[in-house]
């Protein structure tokens, strides 16, 4: 790469970075109508015209129409790498010493882990992120000297599971907060990544961790959070300089309330610590945007597990998916209006980071 060029870029990156610190950014993402839709009739209820502003009409029945307004939108053409590109300036500052959290919130089936882990032929986030991660530390390995390592973790009904152990933990898994000021769950697997094909089997091992132990995989993962970890260690050749942030991608349990008739015993209390973690996270970025001097992390393992990665100069991205059906209109109208009330607060106050 010729020099001009580089500094070029990293100057656009580092207004990108700029722009979005300080900041939870909201992308609104919509996945295309299902076979299953189009084969019962459902019609569309989403309209795109003012996409490119980052508005998003959603018609409410008749010709009444509500426009919301996020920092990107995306339409059900828009594919995986447009997504990335977007993601990208934020998740590789965490080269640069920044903690960051990226998560995927909406109703089951509206695509989250579609963004977050997608398929093999159509890969999402977590892994595009990798990906550029080793790209980028490759190109920097004269100055600085990388160490990347990931975890992966579910939180089912408010306990913590590690998908990375080979045996199942004898003892609670808890979050703690270490000597130097960073959270951690102490006694979990940190896989250290030398390459992209070791990531893709470390991510892979904990895909099928998560099925373990349930017997239906997609009604489990829609009520856990799957939790993925990346922890860089940075220290700079020339000033000895040493670094250490995180970056945290995050796909959320289905944000839908469950008909009340339906929920008992073992489904109740899942859908109450569902609810319990994701109001949580609520309340911790409204206590964020009001700068209230208590931030109720530790309402939640979800919360406490992001607490590096929520506030002070961290970046945080959150997607919000929907369904572009007209069956899902109550649903899609509550996950865009928690989108509209986390979108433009600024995180604050800046708190030392390690
Ligand atoms: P969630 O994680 O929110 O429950 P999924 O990621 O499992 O939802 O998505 C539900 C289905 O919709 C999957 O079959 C997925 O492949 C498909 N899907 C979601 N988003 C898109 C998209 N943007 N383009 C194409 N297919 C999508």
């Amino acid at each position: 790469i010729k020099y001009g060029e580089e500094l070029a870029r990293r100057k656009r990156l580092y207004n990108q970075v700029q722009e979005m610190k300080g900041n939870i950014r909201v992308f609104c993402r919509c996945r295309p109508l299902s076979k299953q839709e189009v084969s019962s009739g459902y019609s569309t209820i989403v309209d795109f015209e003012g996409a490119k502003d980052g508005d998003i009409g959603i018609l409410t029945g008749g010709s009444t129409k509500k426009t919301f307004k996020f920092d990107r939108v995306y339409a059900p053409r828009d594919g995986q790498g447009d997504v990335y590109a977007d993601a990208s300036p934020l998740v590789t500052s965490v080269l640069d010493g920044y903690n960051v959290c990226i998560f995927a919130y909406g109703q089951t089936g509206t695509g989250k882990t579609f963004t977050m882990e997608g398929t093999e032929q159509n890969r999402g986030v977590n892994y595009r992120t990798l990906e550029e991660l080793f790209k980028i530390s490759g190109e920097r390995k004269e100055t600085i000297s990388y160490s990347i390592s990931v975890s992966v973790l579910e939180v089912y009904n408010e306990q913590i599971r590690d998908l990375l152990a080979t045996s199942p933990s004898s003892k609670k898994l808890e979050v703690r907060q270490a000597a130097e000021g960073f959270h951690h769950v102490p006694g979990i697997v940190e896989a250290k990544v030398e390459n992209i094909k070791e990531v893709w089997d470390v991510l892979q091992a904990g895909s099928n961790a998560r099925a373990v132990g349930s017997n239906n995989v997609n009604e489990h993962s829609s009520r856990s959070h799957c939790m993925l970890c990346i922890m860089v260690r940075a220290k700079n050749l020339m000033s000895g300089e040493c670094t250490r942030s995180k970056l945290w991608l995050v796909d959320l349990a289905g944000s839908e309330r469950l008909a009340k008739t339906d929920v008992q015993g073992e489904r109740l209390k899942e859908a109450q610590n569902i609810n319990r973690s994701l109001s949580a996270l609520g309340d911790v970025i409204s206590a964020l945007a009001t700068k209230s001097s208590h931030v109720p992390y530790r309402n939640s393992k979800l919360t406490h597990l992001l607490q590096d990665s929520l506030g002070g100069d961290s970046k945080a991205l959150m997607f919000v998916q929907i369904s572009p059906s007209e069956n899902d209109l109550g649903e899609t109208l509550s996950s865009l209006n928690f989108a509209s009330r986390v979108r433009g607060i600024e995180l604050g106050p800046a708190k030392k980071q390690i």
